[in-house]
């Protein structure tokens, strides 16, 4: 049977006064139900992108998406902006950094509730209204029938995200995309949120694409990984062999821009000399070779993304080459 999310040769470019400027090129993606997709890169990468035109949502006039994304059988790419829309609010929702996105902060969060409630279903007030504190109770909101009277200011942040998450799976999505849904909150409400994540997949086998920078997220919540390097997948694969043998130069080298010691949140993307490319520069060749500490002739051409072990990889170095500098440690010191 087709993958709940199944995206073919995605590639998105914007028109601009310097020409057409290439943000993802050539992305292929899938999630089953009641998976998770770990799409991981720095700013810039392209994960935004793709995301964003999983639900159609690159409304910019000057955006030309080619290729396929199909979403529960149905096709994305090319669909009519109305008919769009019910699909966001029907098949898939989204979660984002600031829950302030998604929440006014003129009326209560039982109103919003609610509302979201409405705008899909023929329940009546009363029983929207019933709904919304049972989804708050289940998205773990203590007294849920006293929060649906506060406003957004009168909660934390994590409970602003539950709210959001709440709000999300109120229409029941099979497929719920998350941009960085953690990342603005402490380690402790970061955990109770993937937590909760995970238990909405379990219970209604909800799909999830969760996008972020931090490889200790991916490790707690990710099945699959897809890791995006100047939009484009550089590797990608199951995350227990993944983690276990990084192939790409690119990801060995986030991976060893962690601190070996635990701490607060230390995965951020900093640990890699040199910038990702900036768009629209000319590409000819593997996008990485200025960053990469084990370019060679044959980099002047651009890599394949080509099976290697249980991981798919676009890079040029023999597989051996590879299980060598994950071995020796320190790619990019
Ligand atoms: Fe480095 Fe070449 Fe592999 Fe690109 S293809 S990651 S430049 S070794």
């Amino acid at each position: 049977a087709e993958p709940l999310l199944q995206i073919r040769d995605l590639s998105v470019a914007f028109r601009t006064e310097r020409g057409l400027v290439q943000a993802v090129e050539g992305v292929s993606l899938e999630v089953e139900a009641g998976r998770v997709l770990g799409l991981v890169g720095e700013s810039g990468s392209g994960k935004t992108q793709t995301l964003l035109s999983i639900l159609g949502l690159i409304l910019d006039p000057n955006a030309v998406l080619s290729g396929s994304v199909r979403l529960d059988g149905e096709e994305l790419v090319g669909m009519p902006n109305r008919r769009l829309r019910r699909i966001r609010g029907a098949k898939a929702a989204m979660i984002f950094q600031d829950p302030m996105t998604a929440l006014t902060p003129v009326h209560t969060v039982g109103w919003q509730i609610v509302e979201q409630i409405r705008a899909h279903s023929s329940l009546s007030n009363r029983a929207a209204r019933d709904k919304a504190v049972a989804l708050l109770a289940e998205c773990g909101i203590p007294d849920p029938a006293r929060v649906v009277e506060r406003y957004p200011h009168e909660l934390s942040g994590g409970m602003r995200q539950r709210v959001v998450i709440a709000m999300a799976v109120s229409c029941e999505p099979k497929l719920i995309v998350a941009d960085e849904p953690t990342t603005a909150l402490d380690v402790t409400v970061q955990a109770q949120i993937l937590a909760l994540l995970d238990r909405l997949r379990r219970d209604h086998g909800t799909g999830i694409v969760f996008v972020t920078h931090d490889l200790g997220v991916v490790s707690e919540i990710a099945d699959t990984v897809a890791v995006m390097y100047a939009g484009r997948i550089v590797e990608s694969g199951p995350v227990q062999a993944l983690f276990a043998a990084p192939r790409h130069p690119y990801t060995h080298g986030l991976f060893n821009s962690i601190p070996p010691l635990r701490g607060p949140r230390p995965a951020r993307l900093t640990g890699i000399p040199g910038l990702p490319p900036s768009r629209g520069a000319p590409e000819t060749g593997c996008a990485f070779a200025p960053r990469c500490a084990y370019a060679f002739a044959p980099c002047a051409a651009r890599p394949p993304l080509a099976p290697e072990g249980a991981q798919r990889v676009a890079c040029f170095l023999p597989g051996e080459t590879k299980q060598g500098f994950r071995r020796a440690g320190d790619l990019a010191a």
